[in-house]
């Protein structure tokens, strides 16, 4: 009430002093009373339409972690006494340890983290293979060494390797007869005179790695350069498969089931269950894309695989 009595006169002097005349300045004030209302009810809806994108986003995730067949089936199989872990996840393309675990967390996937060591790596030695296992060893997670190349072996001690709680390699680094060596994902160092010739040389270095070397997974198993991928199934023969399989078996060194690369193929996974060899899995990981381990979780099904055909370290 005090209000109102004292507009007319506050108005008279507000007018006066903005030298209008008084209709006109309550028609100003009127029209500035819309604009303020008109900027409030926008302001309004912006926020309104913040929650409500936000509102669809965070439905959009939890649809996708429910509708995701994948995820879906992980829960499936854990929930039938699986143990799903990515025994091959890397630190890579910017990947923090947090963010691993978050994706963990999201998808069910438990994870081994991999540490790549050996020449052109960062760890080339015990103190370097050490300052890792120290900086990350009180994260929930495996601890892997990943050797690289033939010559780790007589690169770090093994009381060093043995802090790790697993070590695996793969056969892509390899030297031939000629003396060259080669990195198999790299075409420019691949060399194939004769396909077959190449295939034996490779499935002989595969059965030497697991022979001679203390690793507990082979991964990448049964990789091909890009120029033979095209024909996996038939340069992969019955007699190459089995020696492969023997070896695994005889020196107890699991097969990775790679989700990155699809391999091995089915007919290998069948062949390698039969006679009792174990498995992994494992996305190697070159960015911050972790995926589900699909592949890996398809030959669960497609193969027959159960959960006592699965590598398991012991955490340290
Ligand atoms: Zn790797």
């Amino acid at each position: 009430m005090k209000f109102l009595a004292n507009q007319p006169l506050c108005l008279n002097k507000l007018a006066a002093l903005s030298k209008l005349p008084i209709h006109m300045y309550i028609i100003k004030i009127n029209i500035m009373n819309k604009i303020s209302l008109l900027i409030a009810l926008l302001c309004f809806g912006l926020v309104l339409a913040c929650n409500t994108k936000n509102d669809k986003t965070d439905t959009g995730s939890e649809e996708q972690a429910t509708e995701n067949p994948v995820i879906k089936r992980i829960a499936e199989l854990k929930a039938n006494g699986y143990e799903i872990v990515d025994y091959h996840a890397h630190l890579k393309g910017g990947l923090t340890m947090e963010e691993l675990l978050e994706h963990s967390k999201e998808t069910g996937i438990d994870y081994g983290v991999a540490f790549n060591a050996g020449i052109g790596f960062p760890i080339t030695d015990d103190s370097t293979l050490m300052a890792t296992m120290q900086q990350y060893k009180h994260y929930p997670v495996y601890m892997a060494m990943q050797a690289e190349g033939r010559e780790w072996v007589d690169m770090f001690s093994d009381e060093s390797i043995a802090m790790f709680d697993y070590v695996f390699t793969d056969a892509m680094t390899w030297t031939d007869r000629q003396g060259r060596r080669m990195r198999l994902w790299m075409p420019e160092e691949v060399f194939i005179d004769d396909k077959d010739d190449f295939m034996d040389q490779l499935v002989g270095k595969i059965v030497g790695v697991m022979a001679e070397e203390p690793i507990d997974i082979y991964v990448n198993s049964t990789y091909l350069p890009d120029t033979l991928q095209p024909e996996y199934d038939a340069l992969w023969t019955a007699d190459r498969m089995d020696k492969v399989i023997e070896a695994a078996v005889a020196n107890n060194v699991a097969i990775e089931i790679n989700a990155r690369y699809k391999i091995p193929s089915a007919a290998f996974i069948k062949r390698a269950k039969a006679a009792g060899a174990r498995f992994s899995m494992g996305t190697n990981n070159v960015d911050k894309d972790l995926g589900t381990l699909e592949y890996s979780i398809a030959m669960i099904d497609e193969c027959g695989l159960e959960p006592g055909d699965f590598f398991k370290p012991v955490k340290k």
